[in-house]
């Protein structure tokens, strides 16, 4: 690991001030950038902590419904949080299907969709081809391993998946991401936040540098929602594919489905034609369900050794359609 200067940001001014220096990162739980930083993936000469931020750790309900949840709680809180765990269920399940205990209690909510793909080929030791990793020197897994690569959105420059299980609930949850920079506040919408590798695949979200997550920001509460992860083993392993699916119903009927898939795509993949033709159908209407998710694949393209993940990702997908209409309020 090379060496790097370190600084602890005393509020958010100065966080901000600190952060926009070259070469810089911010650190909140440190789980996944150290990670970072003893495999060279990052080579900072500044490292701003940020966890003096007591205010950002805070999870509030919003006035209009809804709730604000900072940037700096730990994915633990967020999960055991009362209102988090009622409201939105497949959050506190993605959460809890992520990572250890002991991860989870320092990780934190903001620093989780950060993370960076779990390509062998990427998180090597040695130099390989890789166009995230290094611009412009290939794309090993294009013709190599890729298993557990992309079945959407990806291109001849990088078939990598992001593998944040909290980042795809709250894309199904149309979450929204403040975030604070030295020219002023945005919103991102969860599933804008999140890029496709286009020319670039080694810029991976929508954020400037020196861009400070403060909060993240649920709507009306979902709690007919559902996590579904599947995994090589069910404890303290990434997925191979996942689903995180809100419905709103009336009676039996749906009149409202938001469903994405991850560990897919670069992004967490929202299934939005399967979104439209679900609504009026009876969440009991299993063969229905399935004839609509399987129809909306059109997009779907498998590598030499990826094929099955879209026949698990259906599957999924309809399970977890069906894990959500049972949720009980
Ligand atoms: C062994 C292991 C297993 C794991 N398994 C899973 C899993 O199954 N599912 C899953 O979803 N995740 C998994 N993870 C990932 C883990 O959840 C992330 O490492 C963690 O959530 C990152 O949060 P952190 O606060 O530690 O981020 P840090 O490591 O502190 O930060 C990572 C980067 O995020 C940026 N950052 C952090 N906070 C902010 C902010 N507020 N604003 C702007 N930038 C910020 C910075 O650039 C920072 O450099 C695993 C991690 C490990 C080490
Ligand atoms: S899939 Fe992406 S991360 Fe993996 S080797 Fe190719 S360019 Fe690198």
């Amino acid at each position: 690991m090379d060496s790097f200067a370190y600084g602890r940001a005393s509020g958010i001014e100065d966080a901000l001030a600190e952060g926009s220096g070259p070469n810089t990162v911010f650190l909140a739980g440190g789980t996944e950038l150290l990670n970072w930083l003893r495999l060279g993936i990052a080579k900072p000469e500044r490292v701003i902590d940020l966890t003096q931020l007591t205010g950002l750790a805070e999870i509030a309900r919003l006035p209009g419904g809804g709730l604000r949840i900072g940037a700096l709680a730990r994915l633990n809180d967020v999960a055991l949080n009362d209102d988090v765990a009622r409201g939105y269920p497949v959050l506190s399940q993605a959460i809890l299907k992520s990572a250890s205990a002991q991860l989870r209690n320092l990780a934190t909510i903001g620093g989780n969709p950060f993370q960076k793909t779990r390509c062998g080929y990427f998180r090597a030791e040695e130099a390989l081809p890789c166009n995230k990793r290094n611009p412009g020197s290939g794309c090993s897994a294009l013709n190599g391993i890729n298993d557990r690569h992309a079945i959407f959105g990806w291109n001849e420059s990088c078939v990598a998946t992001q593998p944040s299980d909290p980042a795809t609930a709250l894309v199904a949850l149309d979450a929204i991401f403040v975030t604070v920079h030295r020219e002023g506040e945005r919103r991102i919408e969860a599933t804008d936040f999140h890029i496709l590798p286009g020319d670039t695949p080694h810029i991976e979200n929508a954020l400037r540098h020196g861009e400070l997550i403060v909060g993240i920001e649920l709507p009306a509460a979902a709690p007919h929602s559902a996590y579904l992860k599947l995994r090589e083993r069910e404890s303290y392993e990434y997925a191979v594919v996942s689903a995180a699916v809100a419905l709103d119903l009336e009676g039996e009927r749906i009149s409202r489905a938001r469903i994405a898939l991850g560990s897919v795509a670069l992004k967490p993949w929202r299934l939005t034609e399967a979104e439209h033709s679900l609504v009026g159908v009876s969440a009991n209407d299993n063969a229905a369900i399935r004839k609509i998710i399987e129809g909306s694949f059109g997009e779907a393209k498998a590598l030499t050794h990826s094929a099955y993940k879209i026949t698990l990702a259906k599957n999924a997908a309809v399970r977890a359609v069906r894990l959500a209409a049972r949720a009980s309020p």
